[in-house]
């Protein structure tokens, strides 16, 4: 199974030798902070982490390598809210799957998270259709039909151009006929404008709710964009109601940092990680495991 990235992680150790390190004065305490905002976990959370941090050293006078990683530790993890709900709903209910948008700008990995999410309902014993309403790019339909052929789902889809919405309400329906678990609708990722991309998205939800409820909006953010996962967290909240993060290509990075501010911010938790390209590196978001990839 692929692992959070852990190798180039300067962050963790540049961190723990500064606070280790025989003079912890004010300068490197601002290098301590620098090097948090430098990780994504953004100026806010920066500032309260080095104060909290700041205070515990100074209370319990420790020094010790591993006590101080520890407290930094601890501190990292509040921050991350580990109390938010971070199952993904795929149970059906009553006559009707569980339904999934998946959203997110293009090439964060939408269409490889839908494919591995449905291999993951399936390895469980579930069953699963796909929609591709991104209709956009010819593409991007046959990608997730490649998908769909890997890991055993049928995927509805239509020509190039059509509508997204009349693709996932195709998709919900074939779902309830054929008394699968869950449906997952991969959308178009386009950001060129943002009313374009928000009439799109709330008619492809409005209208699957003609035939049932939306369970799941999960938000894809690539984990090596930083800032700009952000500012798209923000946009989409905006127009859907997101209920859940996935953060990607964690595999390649050990920045994830974003994920602090997304939370705080939105208050919408990280479900899931991306740890790789294949079917199976997809992972349940586990705070503690998190924290230690980030601390190296
Ligand atoms: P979409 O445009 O949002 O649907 O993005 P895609 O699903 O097409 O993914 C874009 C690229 O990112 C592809 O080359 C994927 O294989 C790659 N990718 C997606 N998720 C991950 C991940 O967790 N780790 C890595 N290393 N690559 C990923």
């Amino acid at each position: 199974r692929a692992r959070l990235a852990q190798s180039q992680n300067v962050f963790g150790r540049g961190l723990l030798t500064l606070l280790s390190g025989d003079t912890l004065d004010d300068d490197a305490w601002d290098e301590i902070e620098e090097i948090l905002i430098t990780s994504d976990v953004g100026v806010t959370s920066a500032g309260q982490i080095v104060e909290s941090l700041r205070t515990k050293v100074r209370v319990l006078g420790t020094r010790k390598p591993e006590e101080v990683r520890a407290l930094l530790k601890a501190e990292l993890v509040a921050h991350i809210n580990p109390g938010l709900e971070r199952a993904v709903r795929t149970e059906p209910h009553g006559e009707s799957p569980a339904v999934i948008m998946v959203v997110g700008v293009n090439g964060v990995g939408k269409t490889t998270t839908t494919g591995k999410l449905a291999r993951v309902v399936i390895g469980d014993g579930g069953t699963v259709v796909l929609g591709a309403a991104d209709t956009f790019r010819a593409a991007a339909a046959e990608q997730l039909q490649t998908w769909g052929e890997r890991v055993g789902a049928p995927v509805v889809r239509k020509e190039e151009g059509a509508d997204p919405a009349s693709v996932a309400f195709d998709a919900v329906s074939r779902g309830i006929e054929d008394g699968v678990d869950t449906v997952i609708i991969d959308t178009a990722g386009r950001l060129h404008t943002k009313t374009g991309l928000m009439d799109e998205l709330g008619k492809v939800k409005r209208v699957v709710e003609k035939k049932s409820q939306v369970d799941e909006v999960l938000l894809v953010l690539d984990a090596t964009t930083g800032q700009n996962g952000l500012r798209q967290a923000r946009v989409f909240a905006e127009v859907v109601n997101v209920t859940g993060i996935v953060l990607t290509k964690l595999d390649g990075t050990a920045k994830g940092g974003i994920i602090i501010q997304v939370q705080r911010e939105l208050g919408v938790p990280v479900k899931l990680v991306g740890l790789g390209e294949g079917p199976d590196d997809l992972a349940p978001f586990d705070t503690e495991a998190f924290v230690d990839a980030i601390l190296g």
